[in-house]
């Protein structure tokens, strides 16, 4: 029998159903598991745990599977974990408009370091543990026969990889080509996605309620999108009818993408003006030419993928949401997020408190934002939050 025997004492966050075991916590390992097997573990006094999947280059060195102790890991097992995540979608997204979004969800749906997005007539996996990696003939086939949608794409190149000891691993699964682009609809937007050098998966999916929500809030006003990656903001403030948007990104391919976005949804390009450049600078810039917004969006890459960066990334957080407000209108709305993993809620609520402070100017929060409904957090898996957000409005 392949098992990890955990240390006297260590076995209380697995109890809580926290699936990640860290190699500190471990006594011992029989068994010679290799990398990806389902091991059993127990604790020091012999009681059974769970199921996991074991890592060895990984510092989190398994990762439950199951709690039950007449659990089979196995295909069928699979198959039954990727039904439900795929029904608890379909309870929540049913509006027809929206042609994009997140079948699975690694931990939060019972699936470990496995990722599936649904682009149209594409799935995308992402597979970030030796676990997921081990089964990913069948997470594919499965995938695809659930959900009928035959082309399977695979990012599996999001940097935890490498602490897991793995290459990435990019191209199609299935025998189709993937194409350069795949269209696909955002309450009623239309978006064309690099399934293979796009970010994430290819679209921030995470963001979509957020959009909708700015698209509300867009009517009449001039709007500035910071890091705006392919125009996923821009197009919605446009939509809802915004007298112009200033958008941000230091890519140009990004900026080319937003550009085709505006075409795609006939937005008129007169009411765009799309930067490529560095939000930091262009704050300052837009600070020293006093220029004003109404609504603004900061929407940053991960400042702090762990919490070892976060004090450096608190500053850059800070910077960027002070010069922000110092940028709105009385009465502006700031749309402010972070998707740092290292940065909890409450932390960078008190980052944008300070920024407050130092601008000078009185901010309430109206909104707590997070993630789209397809992108659950299991109580039991606090990490699963990592996209947090504020919406803010100033006096
Ligand atoms: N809001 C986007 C996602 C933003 S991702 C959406 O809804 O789709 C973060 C983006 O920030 C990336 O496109 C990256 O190119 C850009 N970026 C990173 N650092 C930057 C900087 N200093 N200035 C401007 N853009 C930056």
């Amino acid at each position: 029998m392949r098992r990890l025997v955990l240390k006297a004492g260590r076995e209380k966050s697995l109890q809580r159903r926290h699936p990640w075991i860290y190699t500190g916590a471990v006594e011992r390992i029989e068994g010679e598991p290799q990398s990806g097997d389902t091991v059993e573990v127990r604790s020091s006094q012999g009681g059974f745990l769970a199921w996991a999947a074991y890592s060895p280059q990984s510092q989190i060195c398994a990762r439950a599977w199951d709690w039950r102790e007449g659990a089979r890991i196995d295909a069928d097992f699979l198959a039954t974990r990727l039904r439900r995540a795929f029904a608890r979608r379909e309870a929540l997204t049913s509006s027809g408009t929206t042609s994009a979004l997140r079948l699975v969800h690694g931990e939060s749906d019972g699936l470990p370091g496995i990722v599936v997005d649904r682009f149209a007539d594409w799935l995308v996996l992402q597979l970030s543990s030796a676990g997921a990696w081990r089964w990913r003939d069948d997470i594919a086939a499965l995938a695809a026969d659930i959900t009928g949608i035959a082309n399977v794409f695979e990012r599996s190149d999001a940097d935890v990889l490498a602490l897991e000891g793995m290459a990435p691993r990019v191209g199609e699964v299935t025998s189709s080509a993937a194409p350069p682009h795949v269209g696909i609809e955002e309450s009623g937007l239309k978006f064309e996605v690099d399934l293979r050098h796009g970010h994430k998966t290819g679209f921030y999916l995470d963001q979509r309620d957020n959009r909708a929500l700015l698209r509300s809030h867009a009517q009449g006003r001039e709007v500035l999108d910071c890091f705006c990656y392919s125009g996923g903001f821009t197009v919605s403030a446009l939509a809802g009818g915004a007298a112009r948007v200033t958008a941000i990104d230091s890519s140009k391919d990004a900026i080319e993408a937003a550009r085709r976005h505006l075409r795609a949804n006939e937005l008129a390009e007169e009411r765009a003006e799309l930067l490529e450049g560095d939000v930091f600078a262009l704050l300052r810039k837009f600070r020293d030419q006093a220029r004003k917004f109404d609504v603004i969006v900061l929407d940053p890459p991960k400042f702090a993928p762990t919490a070892a960066h976060a004090e450096r990334a608190a500053r850059a957080y800070k910077d960027i949401n002070l010069w922000a407000l110092k940028l709105l209108r009385p009465g502006g709305t700031l749309f402010t997020f972070s998707c740092s993993g290292g940065v909890s809620r409450e932390l960078f609520q008190k980052i944008v408190a300070g920024a407050a402070i130092d601008a000078g100017v009185e901010t309430r929060v109206v909104r707590h934002l997070n993630a789209g409904v397809d992108h659950p957090v299991s109580l039991a898996f606090p990490e699963g939050e990592y996209l947090k957000g504020l919406l803010c409005q100033v006096d």
